[in-house]
């Protein structure tokens, strides 16, 4: 008899050709089914030739040669298709079979998903994968979350195919229930935005004041690299900075400056704003690319408002210090900020999340890996329940160290007219969250001036609410 698959794949465009193939080198046979069938044979002739894959040319064919439980995941565009594929494979399904969703997923349809999968009998995954269409060849990050029933029969696929640390240990674990896993890549799409963000205003700091060079900048990233800072997006930079045109001239000089951007990070901004918390970072990244989008409107605005004159009197190379512990300070407020925001939504959606292990998922094969992420596994292997990141030993003692140059670096943008949003709002987090006092005492004074919106008191006890005829008129 024929063998069955371990699991079949929907969706044979870059990122399921890339995970199927990723899945068979690991000794794993693969049924692939795509809604275009001639696609199919394409890649089972081609790609996939010579190789253990089954291609299927329905839906009834894909499950038919699935051993049981049966495993079936879809890499298909995100939205609409997915709950297609759910209605397309339900009646063919057994108890016990799995379906699983790998695309960009937003997690309340993966939570809702999940909902309507286990009332049919069935089992749901809702994964975020990260790394791109290399990621999926060479080893992901995985973070899945749906039905916990299903883990224990796809941990094995998932962990061999994701991406590895040092140590051996794979970049995939479960993260929680139904929509989180989805979740937890959300927010490490949105930490990429306040990465590449707080890179761009070093960027743009080194070039307008210090008048740097590219291949300056390089220099700078090169040792950046080998430091605290030693991340994924830290090496792509150093690289880009050192890439000429055909003219021999940075590449990066000629790209126009309007950022793009499909969704993530704005629905990782929106969910913080849904849930009361205050990520910061990360919105002023979201809300820059607009900025940076609004591209006619700053040309005509350049031609007529005057800012101050550019004039760097300083030391250089302390400022270039200064940029490297102001990113580094931000960068600890951006996870410190993406953390609080998984805390609350654990509270929110009942999710039991593994905080130490979610820093492991992204400690390879995504975007956001870096060296940094280890120290916050570590973080939360001493004190699992840590309430804020800037509250680890660890982490309070860098960024204490960071402040002064970071202070410098903001002061001196300020001052010359350089934005860096990202930069400055995380400082300014900093400082609000360290503030035992905050001048919401006014706040609430103007609330109960003009609405009676009550105000509790520092010499009464809280639960207590007080209102004031304010302007003493009936
Ligand atoms: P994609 O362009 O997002 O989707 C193409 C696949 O979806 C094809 O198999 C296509 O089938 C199918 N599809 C499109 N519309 C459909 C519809 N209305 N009904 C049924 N099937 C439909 O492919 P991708 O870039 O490989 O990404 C797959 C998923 O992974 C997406 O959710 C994406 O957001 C996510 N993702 C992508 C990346 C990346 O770097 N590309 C990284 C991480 C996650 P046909 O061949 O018949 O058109």
């Amino acid at each position: 008899m024929k063998k069955l698959a371990d699991i079949g794949l929907i969706g044979l465009a870059v990122m399921g050709e890339n995970l199927v193939l990723n899945m068979e080198s690991k000794g794993y046979t693969v049924a692939v089914y795509n809604r275009t069938v001639e696609k199919v044979d394409k890649f089972v002739n081609g790609r996939g030739a010579g190789k253990n894959f089954i291609g299927a040319h329905s839906i009834e064919e894909l499950v038919a040669s699935l051993e049981k439980p049966r495993k079936v995941m879809m890499l298909v565009k995100a939205g609409k298709p997915v709950d297609d594929f759910i209605e397309l494979l339900i009646p063919h399904l057994e108890p016990g079979d799995i379906i699983i969703d790998g695309g960009n997923s937003h997690f309340p349809d993966s939570i809702r998903r999940t909902k309507y999968v286990e009332s049919k009998g069935l089992l749901f995954i809702g994964t975020g994968v990260s790394g791109g269409e290399e990621g999926a060849l060479k080893g992901p990050s995985m973070m899945p979350g749906g039905s916990p029933a299903a883990w224990p029969a796809v941990k094995e696929i998932f962990q061999s195919v994701a991406a590895k640390v040092e140590d051996g240990s794979p970049c995939c674990d479960w993260v929680g229930e139904d929509g989180a896993g989805h979740f937890v890549k959300m927010v490490h799409n949105g930490i990429e935005y306040g990465d590449m963000q707080i890179i761009n205003e070093a960027y743009h700091v080194m070039k307008e004041l210090l008048g740097m060079s590219a291949d300056e900048m390089h220099e700078v990233f090169k040792v950046w690299n080998t430091q605290e800072l030693d991340s994924y997006l830290t090496e792509i930079t150093r690289d880009i900075l050192a890439f000429k045109d055909e003219d021999g001239e940075p590449l990066v000089e000629k790209i126009l400056d309007t950022a793009g951007q499909k969704g993530t990070g704005k629905w990782t901004g929106v969910t913080a704003l849904d849930l009361g918390i205050p990520l910061t970072l990360i919105g002023e990244s979201v809300f820059s690319r607009c900025l940076s989008a609004q591209k006619d409107l700053r040309v005509q605005a350049s031609k007529v408002i005057s800012g101050p004159k550019v004039e760097f009197k300083g030391d250089k190379a302390q400022m270039i210090e200064d940029l490297k512990m102001a990113l580094f300070g931000a960068k600890i407020i951006s996870y410190a900020q993406g953390y609080n925001l998984m805390m609350e939504a654990a509270k929110e959606f009942n999710w039991n999340l593994n905080y130490g292990g979610i820093a492991l998922m992204w400690r390879g094969g995504c975007i956001i890996r870096s060296a940094f992420l280890a120290d916050i596994k570590k973080a939360f292997d001493v004190n699992p329940e840590l309430p804020n990141l800037l509250l680890a030993p660890y982490f309070k003692e860098k960024v204490e160290t960071a402040q002064a140059g970071w202070r410098r670096v903001c002061a001196a943008a300020l001052t010359n007219g350089i934005p860096v949003p990202a930069l400055t709002s995380a400082l300014c987090y900093f400082d609000g969250f360290r503030s035992e006092r905050l001048p919401a005492n006014l706040l609430q004074a103007q609330r109960d001036y003009f609405g009676a919106h009550t105000y509790e008191r520092v010499d009464k006890p809280r639960g207590e609410f007080f209102h004031t005829n304010w302007t003493g008129r009936g």
